[in-house]
């Protein structure tokens, strides 16, 4: 039996389930495709790293003996489709099945199904065993259940793993730490310097592939330190295991302007493409704290966002299918500001959010949930367009963990699957969490009217717009009671909020512009 065996860019992994039984005659078929780079236009560092990272994984494999057909995006008779090149070789013979490791979208679930009927051998699709959650087990957990909500999800799998836990209780008596991770940035307080991956001439040579044919992309390419290969990603999670994870948890969701990274991880993007393992990461964080060099905080709030909110995320993608993203719970019929891709805008902290987006193909959660997500969400943008961005400009950006981040938790469309209220905030929130404010034309203290933070009035509007929709919703009581008692003002807010909109770009979407 000759085993063709397909490899997915994003599955850059030894433990890769196609790859589980290789045997001598094999072939591992890696392959840049149109297809992949062009469904949405990827930030230019994630086609940079992610070609690179398949390049080096390509000769890791090569240079262990193993038989790699690699098909690069300038060969001529490349097929620019996953499924085409599958065929291609196929058609040159020799082989008795196709095996793969499940992708990571709907997208190519039905593409691998059509494959499936088209190819000549059998098609076998593997489970991605590369998350600490199978999907039966996500299924199990889910059902029947009237919400789902990750806390719970994440109590079941520290029991399940172990992780932080001692006999049946978690450690330190409490599951969750969250209360202690909102320290506000101390002024003067810098954050650890940041190791720099230096780009070898297999990324070099990428990058002027894709300067070439992605020049209209978004996003700089100077600058571009993404770990491409497992050495260099083991070097960034080991930086962040001796020297950042100690502080993770205090300012976990603090901003400070110019500083991209604070405490979090960068690891995001390494992990998502098979570089490193979810578990060790967890496992090796847990003996931080049980060798006392970080404080059970910090490690609480980083293990609970890979085992809790990483795996839940992909539970959630898997089990609502390929529907989810079709909601619109709050009705959004808004066009996505221009601003959001050019980085020209008085508002600092959105300026600074989309600037370190341009640059790193990076902005950490709050930025991501709190000021650009926030943002679209107050002013209504439709969800088809908050969503295309987020696909488009992050280098972690992979659709079973975009879209219920972006989708669920940070505008609401689903109508609350994964979180059980919509993250709205006014310009408060973000002055008590960073440092924009100050540095910022517009004045956060104004609620209304000349100079006031737009992030004010559209937060009312949106209270008052949605109070049909989120008025009996328990955990917004205390907003609504506020909406309530201003009720004389309601309708001056949303004339405001109007205006407001119609300036910052975000008009009526003209329905040709679906999904
Ligand atoms: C609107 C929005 C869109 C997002 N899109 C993506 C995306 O496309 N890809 C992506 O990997 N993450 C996404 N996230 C989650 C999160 O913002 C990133 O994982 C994180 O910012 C990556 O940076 P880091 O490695 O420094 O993370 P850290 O803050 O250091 O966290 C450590 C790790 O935990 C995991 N993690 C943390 N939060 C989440 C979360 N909410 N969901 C899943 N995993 C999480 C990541 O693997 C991350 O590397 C999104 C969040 C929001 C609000
Ligand atoms: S004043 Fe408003 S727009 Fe300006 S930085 Fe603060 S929150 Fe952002």
């Amino acid at each position: 039996m000759r085993t063709l065996r397909l490899l997915l860019g994003d599955q850059l992994s030894d433990q890769a389930t196609s790859l589980s039984d290789i045997a001598p005659g094999d072939m591992v078929l890696l392959a840049e495709v149109m297809e992949e780079a062009t469904y949405v236009p990827h930030h230019k560092q994630k086609l940079v790293m992610v070609f690179a990272a398949m390049r080096r994984f390509a000769s890791r494999l090569a240079d262990r003996g193993v038989a790699v057909r690699y098909v690069g995006l300038d060969d001529p008779a490349n097929t620019h489709s996953l499924a085409g090149e599958v065929l291609r070789a196929l058609s040159e013979g020799g082989f008795d099945r196709v095996v793969v490791t499940e992708p990571g979208e709907w997208r190519l679930v039905r593409a691998f199904e059509r494959l499936a009927v088209q190819a000549a051998v059998p098609v076998e699709v593997r489970p991605d065993t590369r998350f600490i959650c199978p999907r039966p087990v996500f299924e199990a957990w889910a059902d029947g259940r009237r919400e789902l909500r990750m806390e719970f999800f994440y109590r079941e799998m520290r029991r399940r793993t172990g992780l932080l836990m001692d006999g049946d209780q978690p450690v330190g008596g409490r599951w969750n730490f969250d209360a202690e991770n909102r320290k506000r940035l101390p002024k003067g307080m810098r954050p650890p310097k940041r190791l720099r991956i230096v780009p070898g001439p297999v990324v070099q040579a990428v990058v002027r592939l894709v300067e070439q044919r992605f020049a209209g992309n978004f996003g700089d390419l100077d600058g571009f330190d993404w770990a491409t290969s497992h050495d260099e990603a083991e070097a960034l999670l080991a930086h962040f295991l001796d020297d950042i994870l100690p502080g993770f948890g205090d300012w976990q969701d603090a901003m400070k302007g110019g500083e991209p990274y604070l405490w979090h991880a960068r690891i995001s993007a390494a992990l998502n493409i098979g570089l490193l393992d979810a578990l060790d990461i967890c496992r090796r964080a847990e003996a931080a704290y049980r060798a006392g060099r970080a404080p059970l905080n910090a490690v609480e709030g980083f293990i609970r966002q890979i085992l809790g909110w990483r795996e839940f995320v992909r539970g959630v993608y898997w089990l609502k299918g390929e529907d989810y993203l079709a909601g619109n719970a709050l009705g959004a019929d808004r066009r996505l500001p221009w601003f959001y891709w050019s980085g020209e805008t008085e508002m600092a902290c959105v300026r600074d959010a989309v600037g370190t987006t341009r640059r790193h193909a990076y902005a950490h959660h709050i930025q991501r949930l709190m000021v650009t997500g926030n943002l679209a969400m107050l002013l209504g943008v439709h969800p088809d367009e908050v969503n295309l961005w987020y696909m488009s400009v992050y280098a972690d950006a992979f659709e079973w963990v975009e879209a219920p981040n972006t989708h669920g938790m940070a505008i609401f469309a689903d109508g609350g699957v994964v979180g059980s209220k919509p993250y709205a905030a006014s310009g408060a929130y973000i002055n008590r969490m960073s440092d924009y404010c100050a540095a910022c034309a517009y004045d956060v203290r104004l609620k209304r009217g000349e100079g006031a933070c737009p992030f004010n009035v559209l937060y009312w509007d949106f209270l008052i717009r949605n109070a049909p929709r989120l008025d009996a919703n328990p955990r917004l009581a205390m907003p609504y009671r506020a909406v309530h008692a201003m009720r004389s003002d309601h309708d001056a807010i949303r004339e405001e909020a109007e205006a407001l909109r119609a300036a910052l770009g975000a008009v009526v979407r003209q329905p040709q512009g679906g999904r």
